[in-house]
């Protein structure tokens, strides 16, 4: 069972360039120069362009250029990008056109080339205001940077700005977490994105873990901090309307949305990309020198490309439902998957709606917000 093609598409575009890489980092991103940010662009068009023709029937309503840092390339980058886009695939008017950017290498010319280039949606990397912090763990911005960002951003042409916010930085304490949401909801910021460290095998991080020099924050920590974003952001009138995801009411992204409502397909283009379209998840090289030869021969970015069976597809759906205010559409999940999964985990539903765990209203089955900090392990229960 494949989403509804008929649904407009998303398109996120890979910029793999950093200024160095995060301690903690388990992207694909590589140290930028000149070349090789000119070498990709034009890889970038060349995959444009052999991809474009499958789509002239389609259409698309968001945008996301990702990274790495997207903001670090050079000065009219974005600009010539956002042109070969419009011209290659058809977008529907209000299309939402978010831009990752990093405090260290966003500039005024930088925020006035985005706004020419139909950008609306700013991502800012802020992740924590401790810049001590920030520099034992190998990011490059300073408080000065976030600073002089919300400024360029205050009153700006964007509608919505999200900030990122990492949680669970070994050293990090509660007050620590709160003094950036704090000074992110005085920056009036529309959406927050809070996202928990996973300390990934390869990276620096998990090798200082290795050595003993660093310990990781406790999970009843962590429970506790999550617990406080919420209530201190939902009393701000920000809806968490996904595990780690808060907006003022309008402001949810719907680039993402795509991929956690599991109803419309995405096309990645670049380095690392992936695309999910007719049932089908395609995977490109995440090799820099592999996609730019790829590119320059005429073949194709993709390395591997895998049909999502029926099974995979009802685990992704009840997991990225319930990560969701919203929740699972009960009648949605019956008519898809011929599953009337009120029965089939009839046990497992019983036990934690008596719990307080989870409720079904209106025919979804959903989370209940004080459980939402362990609905990793709901999820397992119903899965
Ligand atoms: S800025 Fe982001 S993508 Fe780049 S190294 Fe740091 S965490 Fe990785």
């Amino acid at each position: 069972m494949a989403v509804d093609e008929s649904k407009p598409m998303g398109l996120y575009i890979h910029i793999p360039f950093c200024g160095r890489k995060c301690d903690y980092c388990d992207f694909v991103s590589y140290s930028m120069d000149y070349k090789a940010q000119q070498l990709y662009l034009d890889a970038l068009f060349t995959e444009i362009d052999m991809v474009k023709r499958n789509f002239y029937d389609r259409t698309f309503d968001s945008i996301f250029i990702g990274g790495g840092t997207p903001s670090i390339v050079y000065e009219g980058y974005i600009a010539s990008l956002a042109r070969k886009i419009y011209s290659s695939f058809h977008f529907l008017d209000k299309t939402e056109f978010t831009i990752e950017v990093n405090p260290s290498s966003f500039t005024k010319e930088k925020y006035f080339e985005y706004v020419q280039a139909g950008v609306n949606r700013i991502s800012v990397g802020v992740q924590c205001l401790d810049e001590k912090l920030l520099r034992e763990h190998g990011r490059i911005q300073s408080m000065e940077n976030i600073d002089e960002t919300f400024k360029l951003l205050k009153n700006s042409e964007f509608p919505n700005v999200n900030s990122d916010v990492m949680i669970g930085l070994p050293g990090q304490t509660k007050s620590s977490v709160m003094q950036t949401i704090n000074y992110l909801m005085k920056q009036n910021v529309k959406h927050i994105s809070t996202y928990t460290l996973q300390i990934e095998k390869h990276t620096m991080l998990y090798s200082k873990l290795k050595k003993g020099k660093i310990s990781p924050v406790k999970d009843e920590d962590m429970v506790d901090i999550y617990n406080k974003i919420n209530k201190t952001l939902t009393k701000a009138g920000y809806c968490r309307y996904e595990v780690s995801n808060y907006a003022k009411p309008g402001f949810e992204c719907k680039h993402n949305l795509k991929y956690w409502d599991d109803e419309s397909s995405y096309l990645g283009l670049g380095v690392a990309a992936h695309s999910y379209i007719d049932g089908y998840r395609y995977y490109n090289t995440k090799r820099l020198d592999t996609y730019i030869d790829a590119m320059n021969e005429g073949k194709s970015a993709v390395y591997s490309k895998e049909y999502v069976s029926n099974e995979e597809h009802r685990i992704e759906r009840i997991m990225l439902s319930l990560r969701t205010q919203k929740g699972l559409d009960l009648d949605k999940f019956k008519k898809d998957f011929n599953e009337d999964i009120l029965r089939t985990r009839a046990e497992a539903i019983k036990k934690m709606t008596e719990l307080g765990m989870i409720e079904i209203k209106d025919n979804y089955l959903k989370i209940k917000d004080d459980y939402f900090a362990v609905s990793n392990s709901i999820i397992v229960e119903l899965i």
